[in-house]
């Protein structure tokens, strides 16, 4: 037997665990499209004439992010939308995810601009794991060493806010998904860093730093990876070999179990992180933005984490 959709009497082509709905392809659009929306609205309301910049990396929930933001905002004269692409210089996985993105900026008629590890910092991320013996996040006192990933993040972040903030973008969409979300706010406890907890939710300007938006953090990525396919959107599949560090891939774990056996766990996770915020923010001194004295860019320190790691990795 055929399961209709809860909302019209086509066959439904999903199930959502967390809200008992069977959705058909229409309203499954319009229940994503409209999660993505009220985030918007809720937290980071686009206002006439944005500068919106996307960082698309050619992976499913950059191309959703961007499709939506084209879908949206695209007709408004007054807003521009320009899509950045980071090589961080992975070789087999890179150039890969960098022909995707050309193709979905193409396809929509976006502005695309792609930024280099090479030419930013003169080495790429190929050059920096074989620099260096990186090991996986871990706990405790001892930070110094850290994970490919951290060293990339950290790194393409800063691009991305320079590009951003070169173009006069004034929001810069990220494409992190409600599993992505979950994921941090649980390693954050589990690092007990609550300015981190504090700094990773702002959604406020702060001197030199584009305000950071993420239309998707209440979709789940399974979700996400549906809606890609479902709009034949060009994206790239293959994973970096550098890959998620353990402890992420241990709570990823931890969490789609819980999802499983208690639907919504994610969604809980997050909503009350949002909600604790505020209070945690009011008692807390975070400190305050200076610039680099390498390189000037922003930074909570006199010198930017991309700069210590950099000096690091030589
Ligand atoms: Fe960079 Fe890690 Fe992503 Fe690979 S998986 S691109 S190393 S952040
Ligand atoms: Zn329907």
């Amino acid at each position: 037997m055929t399961i209709k959709c809860k909302k019209c009497s086509t066959p439904s082509i999903i199930y959502q665990p967390y809200s008992g709905l069977h959705l058909c392809e229409k309203h499954f659009y319009e229940d994503l499209e409209r999660k993505a929306k009220l985030t918007l609205r809720q937290r980071y309301p686009i206002k006439k004439n944005d500068v919106i910049a996307v960082a698309l990396s050619g992976g499913k929930d950059s191309s959703v992010a961007l499709l939506l933001m084209h879908k949206i905002f695209g007709n408004r004269p007054d807003i521009r939308i320009v899509a950045i692409t980071i090589d961080e210089g992975i070789a087999g996985y890179r150039d890969e995810s960098i022909a995707r993105a050309k193709e979905l900026t193409e396809r929509l008629g976006v502005e695309h601009i792609v930024k280099s590890f090479r030419d930013e910092y003169g080495k790429t991320m190929d050059d920096i794991t074989s620099e260096k013996k990186l090991l996986e996040n871990h706990f405790g006192d001892d930070k110094k060493e850290l994970g490919a990933c951290s060293y990339c993040g950290v790194l393409r972040k800063k691009i991305l806010n320079v590009v951003a903030r070169d173009i006069g973008a004034t929001k810069l969409v990220i494409g992190h998904n409600l599993d992505d979300e979950a994921q941090t706010v649980m390693l954050n406890h589990f690092r007990g860093d609550v300015e981190r907890m504090v700094r990773f939710s702002a959604a406020s300007e702060l001197d030199g730093f584009i305000v950071r938006v993420k239309p998707l953090r209440k979709v789940p990525e399974k979700e996400i990876a549906l809606y890609a396919y479902l709009h034949d959107l060009p994206m790239e599949l293959t994973s970096c070999p550098h890959s998620f560090g353990a402890l992420r891939k241990e709570v990823r774990r931890m969490l789609n179990g819980f999802e499983v056996n208690h639907p919504g766990t994610k969604y809980s996770l997050v909503r009350g992180f949002d909600n604790m915020v505020p209070l945690l923010a009011a008692g807390l001194e975070v400190s305050d933005i200076r610039n680099c004295e390498i390189c000037g860019e922003p930074c909570n320190d006199s010198i930017c984490q991309a700069c210590k790691m950099l000096e690091k990795s030589i």
